[in-house]
């Protein structure tokens, strides 16, 4: 196999591809922000299925009402069915996210995952403008199909599919340049410039804060420079916030702290709550072009998900303790992290973040993995993101208590000083 990561299925080895994390041990439980493996040695999650766990393992709340549901034969699959458990989360999203942010998207269930989002995302906005052309931006990352890698800024993952970038293009993400250039204005040109041979976008792509790109934290000016250009240049605005949606910045929605409002966005991840497939792909509703069946799919809406996600709503999203909570918290873990950068003897080290999501970049990816191995050894898992897998990408549950946040940035500073 192309995966250098001990085998932890001696027994199936030949007859299993399968990829496994760059943790050698058989995983069985998990609770709140702990997994345990078979031997029942405990470990911090600090990586929370790359965000789908904002609420943590085996919320109580979420668990109680998909128990209930299962208990009184819930419907489990009703594909295109409306159902008692679609109406109650499509009310409670109304109720709870959309009405008191004055969002008027409408919504729609475009598959299980992020990409079927992204893909859905981009799909519409083709089909809106007429127009083919998608941009997007260094370093980004949007899925795994063909044309949601077109637009993902790694050229290691595009290879490997032989993805032809036709129809996307890309622009530096912000401080890419740094501020060598001013934000849009060469952009701008470009588009005025009918000799230039840039074919007029249909929409822009982007991330609030780059996850896998390496936790790239956008500014709140440059994001309304983006909306600005994008509303001048009859581009249609799309926020991917698979990643960084759900709380992860604070706000329910990664964009709001720069008063953007996105024609398109994308959700997945933590919107389920409980780790199951759910995504989402919202819009404005003058743009709903859509005919029926024109983007179906087997397992788009997921009944159990929606039971989930409506827990996970009501539980956090009906008051705005959950996003003070991580908000109050983010400087605690940027102190840590500081301190961290301050005390490493090696040097080079810089951090970054917004809400509950925080990157440590080192000079190398050899280091960030050597530092990733030593937090895995005494009891964290975290991984790394990045171009070259420099940087440690911290994504604690939102619900982890303070002490598990002491606790797990504590491993990382011992695995840091390991490593120096
Ligand atoms: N967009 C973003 C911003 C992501 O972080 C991811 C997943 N890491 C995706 C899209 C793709 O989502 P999925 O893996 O659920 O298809």
């Amino acid at each position: 196999t192309d995966i250098a990561t001990p085998t932890v299925f001696e027994t199936v080895e030949s007859e299993v591809r399968s990829y496994c994390r760059a943790w050698p041990v058989v995983f069985e439980r998990a609770a709140g922000s702990r997994l345990y493996d078979e031997q029942g040695r405990p470990y911090l999650d600090f990586f929370a299925g790359a965000g789908s766990l904002n609420y943590g393992h085996n919320n109580p709340a979420l668990k109680r009402a998909l128990l209930d549901y299962l208990a009184d034969d819930g419907i489990t699959h009703g594909l295109d069915m409306s159902t008692t458990a679609k109406r109650d989360f499509l009310e409670t999203f109304h109720s709870t996210v959309l009405e008191p942010r004055a969002l008027p998207y409408k919504v729609m269930f475009p598959g299980p995952t992020g990409t079927n989002a992204v893909e859905a995302a981009l799909k519409l906005a083709r089909k809106v403008t007429g127009r083919q052309t998608i941009v997007s931006f260094t370093n980004a990352f949007h899925g795994m199909s063909l044309g949601s890698l077109a637009v993902t800024g790694n050229a290691a993952k595009r290879a490997g599919a032989g993805v032809p970038l036709n129809h996307a293009i890309r622009m530096p993400f912000d401080d890419y340049l740094d501020g060598r250039l001013p934000d849009f204005l060469w952009f701008e040109r470009l588009l005025e410039d009918a000799g230039s041979g840039l074919d007029h976008p249909a929409a822009v792509i982007v991330e609030t804060v780059q996850g896998e790109g390496g936790v790239n934290v956008a500014r709140a000016e440059w994001l309304r420079g983006l909306a600005e250009l994008c509303r001048r240049h009859d581009m249609l605005l799309i926020v991917d916030d698979v990643q960084m949606g759900c709380g992860r910045t604070g706000d329910f929605f990664s964009f709001e702290e720069a008063g953007i409002t996105p024609d398109i966005v994308t959700l997945s991840k933590s919107i389920g709550g409980y780790g199951l497939p759910m995504a989402l792909c919202l819009f404005r509703p003058e743009l709903d072009v859509w005919q029926p069946g024109e983007h179906n799919g087997t397992f788009r809406g997921n009944n159990p998900a929606f039971v989930t996600a409506t827990a996970a709503l009501d539980t956090y999203w009906r008051d705005g303790a959950l996003r003070e909570r991580t908000l109050s918290r983010a400087d605690r873990v940027e102190r840590a992290l500081l301190d961290l950068c301050a005390d490493d003897g090696r040097g080079g080290l810089s951090v970054r973040g917004r809400g509950l999501v925080w990157g440590l970049e080192f000079t190398d990816g050899e280091r960030a993995d050597a530092v990733c191995r030593r937090a895995f050894e005494t009891g964290l898992l975290v991984e790394t993101s990045g171009p070259r897998g420099e940087v440690v990408k911290l994504l604690p549950p939102l619900t982890a208590t303070d002490d598990e946040l002491d606790e797990g940035l504590g491993i990382l500073a011992r695995s840091v000083r390991h490593t120096a």
